[in-house]
């Protein structure tokens, strides 16, 4: 019996000196972790391109470890694509479609509302860099709060608006607040999707299912020695991330 083959999935918000540990990590905690994945011998990567190496499309030498950031801070722009670049990563940024170039409204949380959101021509740059852009709805609603047909339109019409703005193919969703309903990965699937990352620690059941993967949260009260306690269980396949 072959042990299948899995890649883990981070997820990560905000990368800037001054985040709240509990929305992002400063970039001298990013860099450390990134200078971590790479001696363990994982590549960073978009979740996109794990998938194609899961499928066999895509070749990378070393074990693919997907890194993937939800909202699109500008941030993440400023701070945390030249980082990953410095190690010859690239991510998966999941962009809100309708807010890009604003600011976050859709909590009145002062740790995340008011951050500012990467706006089309730095997010089209990124793409250009081998960034992926993939989906987290237009407006950012909590799916499961509101109905089916509002929840489509906000799958579908995300993935046609980035995908015609930022001129690349959309191929990965994320659900905000990982919140859905039992409807909506089937929902995801018809839109046009390949997967969707929810923010399961483990999959549901131990059952494989790409529009309901698994992801490891990283954030600034994460320390060092825990996040690599993390990447070795990856290594040692204890309790992988997950991909189908
Ligand atoms: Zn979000």
């Amino acid at each position: 019996m072959t042990a299948e083959v899995r890649v883990p999935v981070l997820y990560y918000h905000r990368v800037a000196p001054d985040a709240d540990p509990r929305t992002g990590v400063t970039p001298k905690q990013f860099s450390a972790q990134m200078a971590l994945l790479g001696s363990l011998g994982f590549v960073g990567t978009s979740l996109e391109r794990a998938l194609n190496w899961k499928e066999g499309s895509d070749t990378m030498n070393r074990h693919p470890l997907a890194i993937t950031f939800d909202d699109g801070y500008e941030d993440n722009f400023t701070f945390a694509a030249p980082i990953l670049e410095g190690f010859g990563f690239v991510a998966t940024i999941y962009f809100v479609a309708g807010r890009m170039g604003q600011t976050v409204d859709w909590t009145p949380d002062p740790v995340w509302s008011g951050h500012r959101l990467m706006g089309q021509s730095l997010a089209r740059e990124l793409v250009g860099r081998g960034f992926e852009a993939g989906s987290h709805t237009m407006t950012h609603p909590d799916l499961a709060r509101i109905p089916d047909r509002e929840a489509w339109r906000e799958i579908r019409e995300s993935r046609d608006r980035l995908s015609q703005d930022l001129s690349c193919p959309v191929t990965t969703f994320c659900y905000p607040y990982g919140s859905f309903r039992d409807s909506h990965p089937s929902m995801v699937r018809e839109a046009g999707y390949r997967a969707a990352r929810t923010v399961r620690r483990y999959r549901l059941r131990g059952r494989s299912d790409p529009f309901r993967m698994a992801c490891r949260p990283v954030s600034g009260r994460m320390g060092l020695p825990r996040f690599a306690l993390t990447l070795m269980s990856y290594r040692m396949g204890l309790r992988g991330g997950d991909l189908p």
